[in-house]
């Protein structure tokens, strides 16, 4: 300061000019000076915009800060201290600017101008802006503080939670890490520095998770891997990531200004995101903050990582472990040595010992018969460092009678990390179990296919010897029930010098009222078993019948005996003998009873064929006999329903069978005890009159029935014919009878005429009389076939005429008759009695059925070397569905349809027949209330 002073103006040039911020404020705090720098720090463009603003306006821009962050009281600002202190005081202060929560950090120096009474008359603040500086260290501190969070970390949540603590509010205001575990996103952390905007964090998440929105910031980071930044998370971006209006609406109250979720990443793998946001410190991340929570992610997503793989390691370690101790499987290690490192519990049962006898012995110390088999072969996987699998060893030794234990083993080289190779590890297993298991099944597959492809008892008894010897056993005896004594079925021998030995001994046993082991054997259907034959057997066998010296020729030393049982029943008894003594233990009873078992099964099934095929000629049988029967079983369903039912019933077994009786024969009398119930049912062609009996059998009831349609038809011809006759022939005896008793009387008086009516009623009565009668015997005749016809040559004119003139006779007066005939008379092949009669009978019907009069025509007319007769009528006529019945004997419409006029039904039957005789077809053509035309044709003579 020794150069001349400056001017006021140029200092104001130089202070504009500086990079650090300058101020003169009085004592009321107001501005006397600042400079562009000071301004900007405050973000306001110039010093004269900021000496403008008044005092009030100036603290609400911003919020004052102290350097650990919290708000500081407008007292501990450097200038102030100054202004009492009267001293230069200095201190870091930092600004929040607001609204947008930008922070600056300067490093403040206030220097207070003492006035001549020593009163601060100004303090001059020199404000440097240490921003940068202090972000950096900020960072610094942020990555050196989670890096302890992270080292310390083994939980991945707990990790997460620590992380979160440090970052809000320090770094953002929010913070939410969310994880893909296996399934979708889980939110592990979710914390807001503001509690309530927490809970609407917690709802905006719960109500729209980024999972389901693929628009959502966590979803694009998931889906391409980079950090996320939204320096202005207002507005645009909310809508843009929105997925509804009440959505939007959540975002807008959450009042968010910058955004970031970064990914976490480790080993190229997305474990999940970590989203940051800013709200209320108005605060905007910049790409630097972007950069720094990604590397802050990228750290967490390591210690994540790694805790997960040394968990994971510790896990399958664990697993290893417990796999290992408590495999089934034996697993044992040895060092180069061929000493036990370590076995695990089931090796060490292989093995009789415990498995810390096992370490540090050696492997011939352990399995001493095994060692010469063993040795080189581990020597021979150390050697060479190649697996040995799968190979099978047998141990006879150390066994217990008669057990040969099987095992299955893998020997494998164990490296170091380097490829050295410093012991052997193995895996055997036992398959003692298995193999016993496989040659039982092989056994039990070959004896069942055998059984079961025969049906003869003996055949089967055979089969089984064959099977047993000598697989299992030296020899093979099948006794089997027959007729209350055991009889020997099939013997086989091994050795071809024993069977006729054998064949010696006894071939059946009475058993009955027997004790003794064999008795019992076949008494309680239990199973024996002898590892060592004693004498006390020979006894038993020497009562039953058998020659001691025969047996001890055989040779049997352990024996079996096994029942042959089916459906609880004992069929008979399975020998297997042994010449070795204890060759059999009880797995091989077991097998035996297994053979029996299915024998026993293949017997029955045998017998139960025959018994079927004894059935099935039964069952046959039924399908031959004419009576309907069918079979209707407990529960009310049928059966059975053989062809006559089909046949006479119309309803095939398809529709029967299988079916409840009341569903398809409800209307049958079914049920009604055991006497013949005679019942009509619908039949295929018209009503069907059935006689049912039923007889019950342990199953159900077994119905029989028969048609009687047509017995019923001859009975009710029968009284039909006795009432048609009665009443026929009542009505002209009666006018006969009256008539000659008219006469007869001596007190009455009668004239000539009166008497010649008389007369004429009994000669004409007597006449009808004839007819019926004749009618009736010429029924008879053409039923009997004794009626026959004798053809000639006719004239059909002169005979058509003749019958037209005798019907004139008792024509009705409101009837006109009419001959249509051709010119010249046609002669026809006819019996001329047989075709008057025809059509007397024909012409007398017309005329009855016609109560109302009108016309009765006879038509000739010649057709094809024919001559074709028809009487045609005007009268009452007959419904189509009676066309066929009118010509049956006896048979008449209903009285209503023909006006009760009299008759016999015989009439049109016994022009059906005469007609037939003659080599002609009589037809009927009518309809009710439109008369009728009968017609039939006969030849040219
Ligand atoms: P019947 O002695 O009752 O006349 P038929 O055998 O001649 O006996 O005739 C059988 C039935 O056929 C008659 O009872 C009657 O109902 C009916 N029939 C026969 N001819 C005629 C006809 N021309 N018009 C209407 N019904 C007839």
């Amino acid at each position: 300061m020794s150069s001349a002073p400056i001017a006021a103006n140029q200092l104001d040039v130089i202070l504009r000019n500086v990079a650090d911020g300058i101020t003169a404020q009085r004592p009321d705090g107001s501005l006397a000076y600042a400079n562009d720098a000071a301004a900007r720090l405050l973000g306001l463009q110039s010093g004269e915009e900021l000496i403008g603003l008044p005092g009030a306006g100036l603290v609400q821009r911003f919020l004052i800060l102290r350097e650990d962050g919290a708000p500081m009281q407008p007292d501990e600002l450097p200038n102030r201290r100054a202004l009492s202190s009267k001293q230069p005081e200095e201190g870091v202060v930092g600004y929040r600017l607001l609204p947008d929560g930008d922070e600056r950090w300067s490093f403040v120096r206030s220097t207070p101008i003492l006035s001549d009474t020593g009163e601060a008359e100004l303090v001059i603040n020199v404000i440097h802006d240490v921003t940068a500086d202090r972000v950096a260290r900020e960072r610094a501190r942020l990555v050196d503080e989670t890096g302890a969070v992270f080292a310390a970390s083994i939980d991945t949540d707990a990790t997460f939670d620590a992380l979160a603590a440090l970052l809000v509010p320090r770094f953002a205001d929010y913070c939410i890490v969310d994880m893909i575990d296996e399934g979708p996103l889980r939110q592990v952390v979710i914390t807001h520095r503001d509690p309530e905007r927490e809970r609407l964090l917690r709802e905006l998440r719960r109500r729209y998770p980024p999972n389901e929105n693929a628009a959502h910031p966590v979803s694009q980071v998931l889906e391409t891997g980079r950090p996320y930044l939204v320096e202005d998370a207002r507005e645009a971006e909310l809508v843009r990531a929105a997925v509804d209006e009440e959505h939007l609406d959540l975002y807008r109250q959450l009042e968010a200004t910058s955004y970031i979720v970064v990914p976490l990443a480790a080993r190229g793998r997305l474990l999940g995101t970590i989203s940051l946001g800013t709200g209320e410190s108005r605060r905007q991340f910049t790409p630097a903050d972007l950069s720094l929570a990604h590397e802050l992610a990228r750290r967490a997503a390591l210690a994540i990582d790694n805790a997960l793989l040394f968990e994971a390691a510790q896990q399958s370690y664990a697993q290893l472990n417990t796999l290992l101790v408590s495999a089934p499987v034996g697993i044992g290690f040895w060092d180069r040595d061929l000493r036990f490192v370590r076995v695990n519990d089931a090796l060490a049962a292989i093995n009789g010992l415990a498995p810390e006898e096992h370490v540090g012995r050696e492997l011939g110390e352990i399995i001493g018969e095994l060692a010469p088999v063993l040795v080189p072969l581990y020597r021979r996987v150390l050697a060479t460092g190649e697996p040995v699998v799968h190979t099978e060893s047998t141990s006879d030794a150390a066994l217990q009678m008669g057990e040969r234990r099987h095992w299955l083993s893998s020997y494998y080289p164990v490296h170091t990390a380097d490829g050295e190779v410093i012991g052997i590890g193995a895996v055997i297993m036992e398959i003692t179990d298995r193999k016993r298991a496989d040659d039982r099944l092989r056994l039990l597959a070959e004896a069942g296919e055998l059984f079961s492809s025969s049906l003869e008892q003996d055949e089967i008894a055979s089969r089984i010897a064959q099977v047993g010897v000598p697989r299992l056993a030296d020899t093979c005896n099948v006794y089997v029930v027959r007729e209350g004594v055991l009889a020997r079925v099939a013997c086989v021998a091994a050795d071809p010098a024993v069977q006729p030995v054998l064949e010696s001994l006894p071939s059946a046993f009475a058993l009955r009222g027997e004790t003794g082991q064999v008795a019992n054997v076949f008494e309680r259907g239990e199973p024996l078993l002898l590892r060592t034959v004693s004498s006390d057997y020979l006894d038993e066998l020497e009562r039953l019948g058998a020659a001691r010296k025969a047996f001890e020729r055989i040779g049997t030393q352990s024996l079996m005996l096994v029942p042959i049982v089916a459906r609880a029943e004992t069929l008979g008894i399975l020998t297997l003998g042994s010449r070795v003594a204890d060759r059999f233990d009880e797995h091989d009873l077991d097998l035996a009873q297994e053979l029996a078992s299915r024998a026993g099964v293949a017997m029955e099934n045998a017998r139960l064929v025959g018994e079927l095929r004894r059935r099935a000629q039964a069952a046959q049988a039924l399908e031959f006999v004419g009576d309907g029967v069918f079979l209707v079983g407990r529960d009310g369903v049928i059966l059975l329903w053989n062809p006559a039912a089909a046949r006479i019933t119309g309803r095939s077994e398809s529709e029967i069978v299988g079916f409840r009786a009341e569903n398809v024969l409800g209307d049958w009398p079914l049920g009604q005890g055991e006497r013949p119930q005679t019942f009509p049912v619908e039949g295929p062609e018209g009503e069907l009159w059935l006689s049912l009996t039923a007889a019950e059998f342990p199953h159900g009831t077994v119905y029989a029935f028969r048609d009687l349609t047509e017995e019923r038809a001859v009975e009710q011809l029968k009284s039909d014919f006795v009432s048609t006759v009665s009443h026929e022939l009542r009505t002209p005896l009666a006018a006969i009878y009256g008539a000659a008793m008219t006469l007869q009387r001596a007190d009455v008086q009668l004239n000539d005429a009166q008497e010649a009516g008389m007369l004429e009623v009994i000669a004409g009565e007597s006449e009808r009389l004839a007819r019926i009668v004749n009618d009736i015997l010429l029924a008879s005749r053409l039923d009997s076939g004794a009626a026959t016809v004798e053809i000639s040559s006719t004239d059909a004119t002169d005979l058509a005429r003749g019958v037209l003139a005798a019907a004139e006779a008792h024509l009705p007066h409101n009837i006109e008759l009419a001959l249509v005939a051709p010119e010249p008379a046609p002669q026809v092949a006819a019996d001329p009695d047989g075709l008057r009669q025809v059509l007397v009978n024909l012409v007398e019907n017309a005329i009855k059925y016609s109560p109302e009069g009108g016309r009765v025509e006879l038509e000739l007319a010649r057709s094809n070397g024919r001559v074709r007769f028809a009487v045609r009528d005007g009268g009452l006529g007959i419904p189509a569905s009676e066309h066929e019945r009118i010509f049956e004997k006896f048979f008449r419409l209903d009285p209503n349809l023909s006006r009760g006029v009299g008759g016999t039904g015989l009439g049109l039957y016994i022009s059906r027949e005469i007609v037939r005789r003659m080599g002609g077809r009589i037809r009927v053509d009518s309809e009710p209330g439109r008369g009728s035309t009968f017609s039939f044709e006969l030849p040219l003579a």
